[in-house]
């Protein structure tokens, strides 16, 4: 990958979180305001809220969709590959009854949960709502480059991405696949705060340098190199994974280094 292609697909993942995380605030800013024990119970205040829900992930949807496009011009060309033929050049837009099906799910689930609606259930409700709307919207980016690649004959596959010292354990785990995906693969599912991206991969070149930092601390992990140390409640076990990745964030995965 050429330093180009890398920069077009950070510019690009950190672009498509900032602007998903805006459909998140901007739902919270207009409803959380207007939420009471019967918003979502009644009808008629249900369904103006999932209208804004659609309108605020389609737009976001969208917006991520033609900047990944333009970001898979820009580094198809860097690899050599020359422009995107015009078939390719289509935007995804977001599928609205997938939209809605995901976010009534989530909206019933809470309500069934209780027997009489309370205020707290619907705020409960419109922040579990806001942090699906922004998957919702980040998926206009993923789905987007894997759709493109599926169709592009000079893409080798696509990887997930995303920035190894932030990204949590059950991502990392992930991206240390690196590009095993094939064209036709289109399974990228993505969690809560999640900010991985998918990327294109024009040239078979293997793990990517994130790939194999992320799989090469894995495997030290797996390996029993960081222990707990003496007078630990878990002296001598070895930290999970999850707890090594908290380790190194804190700066203090070295004083886990097992002696040899
Ligand atoms: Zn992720």
């Amino acid at each position: 990958m050429t330093p180009e292609e890398g920069a077009a697909w950070e510019a690009l993942r950190v672009s498509v979180a900032a602007r998903s995380s805006r459909v998140g605030s901007a739902l919270e800013g207009l409803w959380s305001g207007r939420m009471t024990p019967g918003t979502l119970t009644a009808s008629a205040t249900r369904s103006a809220f999932l209208g804004d829900v659609l309108a605020l992930v389609r737009e976001a949807y969208g917006a991520n969709s033609l900047e990944a496009l333009e970001a898979y011009r820009i580094a198809r060309a860097a690899a050599g590959l020359g422009p995107l033929p015009a078939t390719l050049d289509r935007p995804a837009s977001a599928n609205p009854d997938r939209v809605l099906e995901s976010v009534e799910g989530i909206v019933t689930a809470r309500l069934d949960a209780e027997d009489t609606p309370t205020l707290r259930t619907a705020e409960q409700a419109l922040a579990a709502v806001s942090a699906r709307a922004v998957s919702l919207a980040a998926y206009g980016s993923s789905d987007q480059i894997i759709r493109t690649v599926a169709r592009d004959r000079d893409a080798v596959g696509w990887e997930r991405y995303d920035d190894v010292g932030e990204t949590c354990s059950r991502c990392l785990l992930l991206l240390a696949r690196g590009p095993v995906y094939s064209a036709t693969s289109s399974s990228f599912a993505r969690h809560p705060h999640c900010t991985c991206g998918a990327r294109a991969v024009f040239t078979d070149r293997g793990p990517s340098p994130e790939a194999r930092e992320a799989y090469g601390f894995y495997a030290a992990v797996q390996r029993g190199e960081f222990r707990y140390p003496e007078g630990h409640r878990l002296e001598g076990e070895r930290l999970s994974f999850r707890a090594a990745l908290a380790a190194q964030r804190a700066g203090t995965l070295e004083s886990f280094r097992a002696s040899a």
